[in-house]
Order: structure tokens, then C-alpha cells, then sequence
């Protein structure tokens, strides 16, 4: 188990879409349910390797079969979700993997999603956040919602923020969520406008803002009033700035990667955990390197690690 113990009091709220997912079975035409979706599967992780921290999701689910099986899997995999909002005539996300030639597509039905709801009870969503401490969300909470719903969301944020909760965002670029570029470049800013750390992939960053480097990413994020900034890139070194500090963290090598689904959201976990135990940033983001290191190696959002080999 990881070594630097957050205290038992930390309390981290994740708020945006968990889907049902359909992955292609041992046989030709069966599929097997399973659930993931970004935000979720950071949750998944905090909950599975850091027990000491109390995690909460925050989403919005229908009445029938499958949402409930979804509220079980949050029970199940140790992730609470008391403040979870029912919208009755709504029901839960689902995606569907192919798989062709070893190549993995998806296929969406997440348009009337009754998370994309989980905004529109504003009482509801002051009150999640504040159980909580620490507050993540990311550019996919944003992209689901309404225009008014995601002035809702960022609003409650930034009350949070200037009451001293910590806020998390994982701008998390799906330009196929967006109507077009410009909406999801501004919401992603106005997203880091009211979070004190930053977690962006840089490729996807160079993609969709042009950043010339890892350190132009940061100095963006920065700008937008961000504390704490980590950028992810893949295989590369990991760059950070926090306050007056910076500096670059390397990457293990590895013999093999079969699959970086929930790559980015395994490493969000460590960090925010790492939040909550105090642990020194450079230290944090090499655990969070390791934790990433396995769920590459493996199949699907969901990997179930060793924890031995996160903190060794
Ligand atoms: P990404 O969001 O793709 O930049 O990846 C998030 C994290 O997953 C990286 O910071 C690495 O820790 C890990 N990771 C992703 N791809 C690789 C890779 N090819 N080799 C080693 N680690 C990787």
C-alpha cells in the first residue's frame, strides 16, 4: 500500500459521466458489461488504492435496471454515492467497444444521458461539494452539460474554491463532444480558471492549443490562475510547476503497452491522493507514473494493479 497515508478525513468528490460499457467477449458477437467513464475510473482507483481517503462521486442516474447497477458498482468498488441525483425518466451513458484487427473503436449513446442533468439542481451540487475538500472534475464533466448547466458547475466550483476547497481539472480535450473548437477551448480555460491544479495531457494540448512544448502548456494554465499544473506526455517526462517551483519527472521505460485507456485518469488518482497525504509533488508524480505503468500493461479503463509496485 501506498506509503505517505493521506489522513482519514480527506474527502475527494469526482463529479461527471460514468457510462455502461460493452467490450467484446471471449466469443464472436458477446460483449461484457462493464462500467467506466473518466472522472469514474480516477474515483475507481483513489478507492482501490488509497481505502484511507473517502471518495464520493457525484453524477446523475435514471430508476431502471442498469442505473442501479451502476450504483452497485460504486458500493462495490468502495466509492460513495449518497449524493448521486436521480433523474427517473433518464437512464445511463453506454459506449460499445469494436475490436478489428486488434484495433479498438467506439460507439457512443450518451446524448440524453441523465448525467448530462447532473448540474441542474444546484442545491444538490453545493451540497456534494461541500462534504468535500478536494473537488475533481474535467473537460468531459464540462462538455456533457448545457451551456447554463456548465455556468452552473463552474460557478459552484469557484464558490468552493474561494471558501478553500481544493479544485481539480483534468481538461481532458474530446473535440467530438464539443459543437466546435472555440466552445471547447473557452469552457476548457474557463474550467482552469477556477481550479488550483491542472492535470493536461500535452499531446492532446499541442493538438487543440497549439503548445509548443510541455512548458507552454504550463505557462497557459498558469496564466488562467492555476497553482499547480502537471503535464502528462505519454512515455516522456512528466513537467510540473507549483508556486515558484518546477522541474521535469522521467518516466519509467516499459517492456510493453497493450492498451492506454484511463492511463491519464490512473495517474489523476495518485496525485490527488497524494493531495490529501501531503506528499511532496515530484514524489507524487512518480508514484502516479508507476500507477499508469501497469494500467497500460493492461486491458480496458479498469486494470486491477499491484500495489506493491506503486510504492516500492
Ligand atoms: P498521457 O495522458 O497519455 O500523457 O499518459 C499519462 C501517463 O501514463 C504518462 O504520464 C505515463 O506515466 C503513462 N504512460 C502513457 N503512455 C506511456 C508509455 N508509452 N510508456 C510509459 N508510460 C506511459
Amino acid at each position: 500500500m501506498p506509503s505517505s497515508e493521506p489522513s482519514p478525513t480527506f474527502r475527494i468528490l469526482a463529479i461527471g459521466e460514468c457510462m455502461a460499457e460493452l467490450a467484446p467477449a471471449e466469443a464472436p458477437g458477446e460483449y461484457r458489461l462493464g462500467f467506466a467513464g473518466d472522472t469514474f475510473n480516477t474515483a475507481w482507483y483513489i478507492a482501490r488504492l488509497w481505502p484511507e481517503t473517502s471518495v464520493s462521486y457525484f453524477t446523475a442516474i435514471g430508476t431502471d435496471a442498469i442505473s442501479q447497477q451502476m450504483r452497485d458498482v460504486f458500493s462495490a468498488s468502495g466509492i460513495d454515492h449518497g449524493h448521486v441525483r436521480v433523474v427517473p425518466d433518464r437512464t445511463v451513458g453506454l459506449y460499445l467497444i469494436s475490436l478489428a484487427n486488434g484495433e479498438r473503436s467506439f460507439s457512443y449513446w450518451r446524448g440524453q444521458s441523465a448525467a448530462r442533468q447532473l448540474a441542474a439542481d444546484p442545491d444538490a451540487l453545493a451540497k456534494a461539494i461541500g462534504d468535500a475538500e478536494l473537488v475533481y472534475f474535467s473537460g468531459i464533466t464540462l462538455a456533457i452539460l448545457d451551456p447554463a448547466s456548465r455556468k452552473t458547475l463552474l460557478t459552484a466550483l469557484g464558490t468552493a474554491r474561494a471558501m478553500g476547497k481544493v479544485i481539480a481539472f483534468d481538461p481532458n480535450l474530446r473535440p467530438r463532444l464539443w459543437s466546435d473548437q472555440t466552445e471547447m477551448t473557452d469552457a476548457v480555460m474557463q474550467g482552469a480558471a477556477v481550479s488550483d491544479i491542472a492535470l493536461p495531457s500535452f499531446e492532446d494540448e499541442a493538438s487543440w492549443f497549439g503548445d509548443a512544448d510541455p512548458v507552454a502548456t504550463a505557462d497557459r494554465y498558469r496564466s488562467a490562475g492555476v497553482t499547480t499544473v502537471v503535464v502528462k506526455n505519454g512515455a516522456e517526462p512528466v513537467h510540473y510547476r507549483q508556486g515558484a517551483a518546477r522541474g521535469f519527472v522521467p518516466v519509467p521505460a516499459l517492456p510493453s503497452v497493450v492498451d492506454t485507456t484511463a492511463a491519464g485518469d490512473s495517474f489523476n488518482a495518485a496525485i490527488l491522493a497524494g493531495i490529501g497525504g501531503n506528499t511532496p509533488l515530484p514524489e507524487s508524480i512518480a508514484r502516479a507514473c508507476r500507477l499508469a505503468g501497469q494500467v497500460v500493461q493492461g486491458r480496458g479503463a479498469l486494470v486491477p494493479v499491484d500495489p506493491a509496485r506503486i510504492d516500492p
